[in-house]
């Protein structure tokens, strides 16, 4: 039924592939292909199941929001990451700076806007930007059992060549005394964690020991602490699709975190992770097709959670 499911929600969205276009504000990114689409489940009880272009290589993107949401809440505990970032949604774009003048303390309003994000690095264990860097990466390729999982080093270098509003909102962040590192250090980590290249089967790895309320279901090791995951999962559901948020909660009722490479990462609480590919994007910077792919699917197995 899952197979079934998955093979309908790709082959019946292939076309909604043309009604978004490819990121090019990080020149690199522009590369992608706008008409593929792939999927991934991987279930709770260590099922995997892929599905049209699963092979596709992207970078994670936003959806590394999450696991440097992960390590900062381990390593800090939650009383001194939400006292420097938010926990509401926000309804700009998620690299807006218009309300850090306006917050109170100018805390980001939440962790998977850009602002949110660059904190949470800074929170990251390590003395600088390498260490913090190899944190992040060690417990992406731990939740994805993935060893190989490596930086795309022409995205990275065409990020920090443009990234010039994510500079400002690191260096409003910094005189505002809410990061208190290195600026730049900061910025090449958060750069490099974008620009880490995945497939599906990795992120729906991941998102499947969320669902699994932190266990890995492939070797029942616990990656994550209970109380980091449900705060983790929360997140995603309020703030994990950018200014569309509201919108994926009511069309597809799953939390869920995008990133302009194309990918959505979903959670399906102790069912299944899906991952779901397709680098067309709508205006808001998700997958155009994705979305589609979700509402399909969601629909079919009857995954929402409301
Ligand atoms: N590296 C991208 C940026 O900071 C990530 C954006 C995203 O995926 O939302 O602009």
């Amino acid at each position: 039924m899952e197979k079934t499911a998955l093979r309908n929600a790709i082959e019946n969205n292939r076309d909604v592939t043309k009604l978004g276009e490819v990121a090019s504000y990080i020149p690199e990114l522009a590369k992608g292909n706008r008409d593929a689409l792939g999927a991934c489940i991987f279930d709770t009880g260590g099922n995997l199941l892929l599905e049209g272009d699963y092979e596709t290589k992207f970078t994670i993107q936003s959806v590394s929001k999450v696991i440097t949401l992960i390590c900062a809440l381990i390593d800090n505990g939650k009383e001194i990451v939400f006292s420097k970032v938010g926990n509401e949604p926000s309804s700009d774009p998620f690299n807006s700076l218009l309300k850090l003048e306006i917050e109170e303390n100018h805390k980001p309003l939440n962790p998977f806007i850009n602002a949110g994000a660059i904190v949470c690095t800074s929170l990251v264990a390590g003395d600088n930007g390498i260490e913090k860097f190899t944190r992040i990466l060690n417990m992406i390729r731990k939740l994805a059992n993935n060893e190989n999982i490596e930086v795309n080093y022409p995205v990275f270098r065409s990020e920090k060549l443009t990234g010039n509003t994510n500079r400002a909102i690191a260096y409003f962040l910094k005189g505002a005394g809410i990061i208190e590192k290195d600026v730049e250090d900061i910025l090449d980590t958060y750069f490099k964690c974008c620009s880490i290249e995945v497939d599906v089967e990795d992120i729906a790895r991941i998102a499947s020991v969320i669902a699994n309320n932190g266990i890995a279901p492939w070797s029942k090791e616990m990656l994550i602490p209970k109380e980091v995951n449900r705060i983790v999962k929360a997140t995603m559901s309020t703030c994990g699709l950018y200014d569309s948020s509201g919108k994926f909660s009511v069309d597809v009722g799953i939390p869920a975190k995008s990133g302009v490479g194309g990918c959505i990462m979903a959670v399906v609480p102790n069912r299944m992770g899906i991952a779901v590919v397709g680098p067309s994007l709508d205006k808001h910077g998700n997958s155009v097709a994705g979305i589609k792919v979700m509402e399909s699917l969601s629909r079919a197995l009857e995954l929402s959670i409301f």
